[in-house]
C-alpha cells in the first residue's frame, strides 16, 4: 500500500502545478484547492507608487525596484557596502555606512530588490541606509509587466528548485481563479454578509491574489481576516454553550461553614473586586454545569485567598480540590501560608510535587483514594503521575501562561471532570483572553488591597552598583530585606551574564560581607531551596540572590527591594512579575532595573515603561505589543490559535466584532441547523473536524 503522503494531491491537475511541484507544496502542507487559496502573499508592491529610476529627483522619499547588477567595499575610514541597481531606464546607488560584512552576505547579484528612502545625488543617484525587500531571482522582471498591484509569494530554495516564485504563482492563480465551480462557495448566512459589506468568498480570494485596486484589496483582508478569527470563536461559543447545557459536573450546594469561618478571622477586609469574583465563582460552583473559569488578576490582587475560598466551598461540600502551580518553591510557599490561614478549620491539607518523598506520596494516594474530603497543593506531579483522586471536586491552576492552554484537556483525559479556576496574573483585554483561554468565563480582579503603596521603580546604569549597594545596606539596618535577581545560573550559553552565582559571591564576600546573604536557584535540592526560603522569610537571611525562580508568588512582605541585574534581558511582563514580590507589606518598597550603559532601543521602551506605570494590566498590553502575538503566547508550543493574515493586536476590532457575532449565531441556532446556516455548518465539519470532537453538532 502506498504512503499516505505519496499519494498524488489533487493540485496536481490544476493548470501550472503537475507532480513535481505538487510534491513541493505538499512538502510545505499545501495539499488541496483549499490549502492553496489560503496561501497567501507576503505582501504587495503597488506598481503605481514605483519610481522608474530615469525619473529620480533629488531629495525625494521613494520606491524603486531593479535588478541588483554590482555590489562591494569602498574602503573611506570605515568599509562602506553598495550595490548597483537597475531597471529598463537607468541605474541606482545604495549604500550602507556599517556592517558591511553582513550586507555583503546578503545580497546577490542578479537578485531583484526594492528599495525605498531618500534619494540623494552623489556622482549619480544613491539612497543611504534605504528600507529594502528582497525580491528574488528572475522572476520579478516578468511579474512586473502583469498588473497593477503585484503579489508578492513567501519563497524558500525547494520552491525555488522547481520554478515556484510569484510569477508562476501568479499564473496559476489567473487560471484558477476564472473557474467559479471549483472555486469555495459562500459560506455566512445573509444576515452577517449584509451586516458586514463582506466581498462575496471568491471575490475575496480573487483579489487577495490577483488585486485589481488597493480597495478590493482591503475588503478582500478584511473579509479573510474575520474568517481567521471567526471560526475559532465559533468553535468556543459552540463549545461554551454545550458546556453550559450539559449538567455533567457538580453542584456544590452546601453552605460553606469552613468559608465563613475563615471570612471572619481574616484580619482585613475582602476587596470589592475579591467579593465580586467569589459571589462569580460560587454561581458557577452551585450549578451543575462544570465551572470553568478565568480569573485574571495583577500581582498582589489576592487571588490565592479566592482560590483558598473556593477550595473550601468544595471541602465542605465533601469534595477534593487541588492547587496547581508552576514551580516547587511556589508549591511550598503556598502551602505553608495556606496552612497557616486553615490551622484553626481543621481541612486535611498536603504538599505533592516531584521531590515530595515516595512513602509520603503513597500515604497520600491511599488518603486521596478514599474519598476523604481534602485539599493537595502540588506541580505538575498533581496530574502527571495520575495521584488518584477519588472524589475530586475542584481543581484551581495558578499562573496558568505557565502551563499553556491545554492543560484542561489533560484533566479531562485523567478522568477528571471537576470545576476548573485558572489564575494568570498576565491580564490581558478580555476579548484576547478568550481567543488565547478558550471558552472560559473570565473574572477580573480589578483592584488592590487597600493597604498597598506603589513601589518606586528606578533604572541605573551597573556604574551606579556602589550607590545601590549603600541604598539596600541602610534599608537592611532598618530591619528590611532585599532581592537581587540575575538572569541565569551558569555562564553556560557563553552569554556574558554575571550568573547568579558568581554574583552571591562577590556579593556575600565584598559588598555585604557584614551580612547573611543566601542564593537561590531552581538547581538546588528541593529541601535546600525550602531551608533558604524559610531563612528569608524568618529574617535570617537579608539578601537573597536568586535566578528568575522567585518570579510568581513568592510572598514576604518585608523586603522592600528588588534589584534586577541585566534588566535589559527580561520580557516585560517578567520584570513586572519580579517587582510584584516587593510593595506587598506596610514599608515603602523599590525596585531598581540594573542594566549597562549600552542597550537595544526595545530594551529601553521596556525598562521606562516599568518606571512609567504598575498597572499590570496596560504592562502586559504592551509588552504583547513589543513581542507580537506568537512570541508573547509562544503559540507554536502552547497549541493558540496561530493567524495568517490577521494580527490579534492591530486587528483587535474585527476580533471583537467576529467573537460578538459567533456567539450571537450560537445563540440563535446552538446546533447550526437552520437551513440559512447549512453551508456553514458543512465547513465546520470539512475543515474543523478535528477539532468538533468535544461536543456534538448534529
Ligand atoms: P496574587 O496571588 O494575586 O499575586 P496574593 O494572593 O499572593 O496575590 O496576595 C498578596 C497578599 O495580599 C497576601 O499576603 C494576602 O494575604 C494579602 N491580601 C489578600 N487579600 C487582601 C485584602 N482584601 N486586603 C488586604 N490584604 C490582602
Ligand atoms: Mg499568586
Amino acid at each position: 500500500m502506498p504512503e499516505q503522503s505519496k499519494a498524488p494531491s489533487e493540485l496536481q491537475y490544476i493548470k501550472g502545478i503537475g507532480p513535481k511541484r505538487a510534491e513541493v507544496l505538499a512538502q510545505f502542507g499545501i495539499h488541496s484547492l483549499f490549502d492553496l487559496l489560503n496561501f497567501y502573499p507576503r505582501r504587495y508592491i503597488d506598481r503605481s507608487k514605483i519610481i522608474p529610476l530615469d525619473q529620480l529627483q533629488p531629495d525625494q522619499e521613494v520606491t524603486v525596484i531593479g535588478k541588483i547588477e554590482a555590489t562591494g567595499v569602498r574602503r573611506f575610514r570605515r568599509p562602506i557596502f553598495y550595490i548597483v541597481i537597475s531597471d529598463e531606464t537607468g541605474i541606482m546607488e545604495a549604500v550602507w555606512f556599517n556592517s558591511a560584512n553582513y550586507f555583503k552576505k546578503l545580497f546577490k547579484v542578479g537578485e531583484w530588490i526594492s528599495l525605498s528612502g531618500k534619494v540623494h545625488f552623489y556622482r549619480g543617484f544613491q539612497m543611504q541606509h534605504p528600507d529594502f525587500d528582497r525580491l528574488g531571482e528572475g522572476d520579478i522582471s516578468k511579474l512586473l509587466h502583469t498588473g497593477k498591484i503585484l503579489p508578492l509569494y513567501p519563497g524558500n530554495d525547494a520552491f525555488k528548485k522547481v520554478g515556484l516564485n510569484s510569477y508562476t504563482f501568479r499564473r496559476i492563480f489567473s487560471g484558477l481563479l476564472e473557474k467559479p465551480d471549483i472555486l469555495p462557495q459562500e459560506i455566512f448566512n445573509e444576515q452577517l454578509f449584509s451586516r458586514h459589506h463582506f466581498l462575496p468568498r471568491q471575490e475575496a480570494f480573487r483579489q487577495i491574489h490577483l488585486p485589481r485596486e488597493n480597495e478590493l484589496l482591503e475588503k478582500a483582508l478584511y473579509r479573510l481576516k474575520y474568517e481567521e478569527f471567526f471560526f475559532p470563536q465559533l468553535m468556543l461559543a459552540l463549545q461554551h454553550r454545550h458546556r453550559k447545557e450539559k449538567p455533567i459536573g457538580i453542584a456544590f450546594t452546601e453552605k460553606s461553614s469552613r468559608l465563613n469561618a475563615l471570612y471572619k478571622s481574616l484580619p482585613f477586609d475582602l476587596t470589592r473586586a475579591q467579593k465580586k469574583v467569589m459571589h462569580e465563582i460560587r454561581q458557577d460552583m452551585r450549578s451543575a454545569a462544570p465551572m470553568n473559569r478565568l480569573l485574571q488578576g495583577d500581582v498582589g490582587s489576592g487571588k490565592t485567598l479566592v482560590a483558598v475560598m473556593a477550595m473550601l466551598i468544595a471541602v465542605d461540600n465533601g469534595k477534593q480540590a487541588a492547587l496547581m502551580v508552576p514551580t516547587e518553591i511556589l508549591a511550598e510557599q503556598h502551602f505553608i501560608n495556606i496552612s497557616k490561614l486553615l490551622k484553626p478549620l481543621k481541612v486535611p491539607l498536603s504538599l505533592l510535587t516531584g521531590s515530595t518523598k515516595s512513602a509520603i506520596r503513597k500515604q497520600l494516594k491511599e488518603e486521596l483514594n478514599s474519598a476523604q474530603p481534602h485539599i493537595v497543593i502540588g506541580t505538575h506531579a498533581l496530574i502527571q503521575d495520575a495521584v488518584g483522586f477519588k472524589n475530586l471536586g475542584l481543581i484551581v491552576i495558578d499562573e496558568q501562561h505557565r502551563f499553556g492552554v491545554m492543560q484542561r484537556g489533560k484533566l479531562i483525559e485523567k478522568g477528571l471532570y471537576a470545576d476548573v479556576l485558572v489564575m494568570t496574573a498576565t491580564p490581558i483585554p478580555r476579548t484576547l483572553a478568550l481567543t488565547v483561554y478558550g471558552s472560559l468565563d473570565v473574572s477580573v480582579l480589578d483592584e488592590m488591597p487597600a493597604n498597598r503603596q506603589p513601589v518606586t521603580t528606578v533604572w541605573r546604569f551597573d556604574n551606579k552598583a556602589a550607590e545601590i549597594y549603600k541604598f539596600i545596606m541602610e534599608n537592611i539596618l532598618k530591619g528590611r530585606q532585599a532581592y537581587i535577581v540575575y538572569p541565569l545560573v551558569e555562564e553556560s550559553e557563553k552569554l556574558d551574564l554575571k550568573a547568579a552565582t558568581e554574583g552571591f559571591e562577590f556579593l556575600s564576600k565584598g559588598p555585604f560581607k557584614d551580612f547573611k546573604v543566601g542564593l537561590l536557584h531552581g538547581r538546588l535540592k528541593a529541601a535546600e531551596k525550602d531551608r533558604i526560603m524559610q531563612l528569608f522569610v524568618k529574617n535570617r537571611i537579608h539578601i537573597l540572590v536568586s535566578t528568575t525562580v522567585i518570579e510568581v508568588g513568592v510572598d514576604v512582605p518585608n523586603a522592600t527591594i528588588m534589584v534586577i541585574e541585566h534588566a535589559e534581558r527580561f520580557g516585560l511582563s517578567q520584570l513586572h512579575q519580579l517587582r510584584g514580590r516587593v510593595g506587598r507589606g506596610e514599608h515603602k518598597s523599590y525596585c531598581v532595573l540594573k542594566t549597562p550603559y549600552n542597550i537595544g532601543e526595545i530594551a529601553q521602551q521596556r525598562i521606562k515603561i516599568m518606571t512609567e506605570t504598575q498597572d499590570g494590566f496596560l504592562i502586559a498590553e504592551r509588552d504583547l505589543e513589543l513581542r507580537g502575538w506568537g512570541d508573547f503566547f509562544g503559540t507554536k508550543q502552547s497549541g493558540m490559535p496561530d493567524f495568517k493574515l490577521a494580527n490579534p493586536i492591530t486587528d483587535r476590532p474585527i476580533l471583537e466584532d467576529a467573537r460578538s457575532d459567533a456567539y450571537h449565531l450560537v445563540g440563535e441556532d446552538a446546533f447550526l441547523r437552520k437551513p440559512e446556516n447549512k453551508a456553514l455548518n458543512a465547513y465546520l465539519r470539512t475543515h474543523l473536524a478535528d477539532r468538533l470532537q468535544l461536543f456534538t453538532i448534529s
